[in-house]
């Protein structure tokens, strides 16, 4: 009986895992998949000169937009007013990711828009950038109740949509803006405080973390520390602008 219960606990998972990667599949822009066995599929030719077509990012974004839709995916829809999908451009160099919308951001479906949102203005500013240049996203793309820090099943289902985005962007740099956006794309339980002041790496992209800038409101004397971290994202840039 018990091991009854354990199968059809590990088959749940699975089944889980799967539902959640063809999702991931659609997004990507997989429209059907093949019936028959594998003997059978034919794959077509490329001959040499023919060169893989790259997709266009600012479509990718716009798929992914799309298969977002009305998302009902986790308890987060129940409260917002606007879905918080993401902002700036889609061949952005630098992409920061934060935690999740606020107050304000919900209200206008813009990232970073309230008074945390004034002050990464700044921080981009200090870069010689606008948001315009940049992109701007969240972990998850609804606002929590009372603003508290998104559950892990929530990020575990919205943060398909985030790593889907940053596929699409590739960007050069990313920055993790607090715990939540550093954990997730890290993998880890350490904190901020911990993980900034190095270079980490993100599927192959350099990602810096830092702290968030509604932290830095209530924090200012980590000022310092911030000014630290985005001097070492302007040297990336300017290294890989160089060449
Ligand atoms: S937080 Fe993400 S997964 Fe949850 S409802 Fe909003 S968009 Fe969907």
């Amino acid at each position: 009986m018990e091991s009854l219960r354990h199968f059809s606990i590990e088959t749940a998972g699975t089944v889980h895992h799967l539902k959640w990667l063809l999702a991931s599949l659609r997004i990507s822009g997989a429209k059907d998949f093949p019936k028959g066995s594998p003997h059978s599929i034919q794959f077509p030719s490329l001959s040499s000169g023919d060169t893989i077509p790259r997709i266009d990012p600012a479509q990718k974004l716009a798929s992914i937009k799309e298969q977002i839709g009305e998302c009902r995916r986790c308890r987060l829809h129940e409260g917002r007013s606007h879905l918080v999908f993401g902002e700036g451009s889609p061949t952005a160099r630098l992409v920061f990711v934060g935690e999740a919308p606020g107050f304000d951001e919900d209200r206008q479906g813009i990232p970073f828009v309230g008074r945390a949102g004034k002050l990464l203005n700044k921080m981009i500013d200090s870069l010689g950038l606008t948001r315009d240049h940049v992109y701007i996203c969240n972990v998850v793309k609804c606002r929590p109740p009372r603003n508290r820090t998104p559950n892990a099943d929530e990020i575990e289902i919205c943060s398909v949509f985030l790593i889907q985005q940053l596929m699409a962007i590739k960007p050069e740099i990313i920055c993790a803006l607090g715990n939540c956006a550093a954990q997730t794309l890290l993998e880890t339980s350490n904190s901020v405080s911990r993980l900034r002041g190095r270079l980490h790496q993100w599927r192959g992209i350099p990602l810096i973390c830092t702290f968030h800038p509604a932290y830095l409101l209530r924090n200012p004397s980590q000022k310092a520390a911030v000014w630290q971290d985005l001097h070492e994202i302007y040297s990336i840039l300017n290294e890989q602008e160089g060449g």
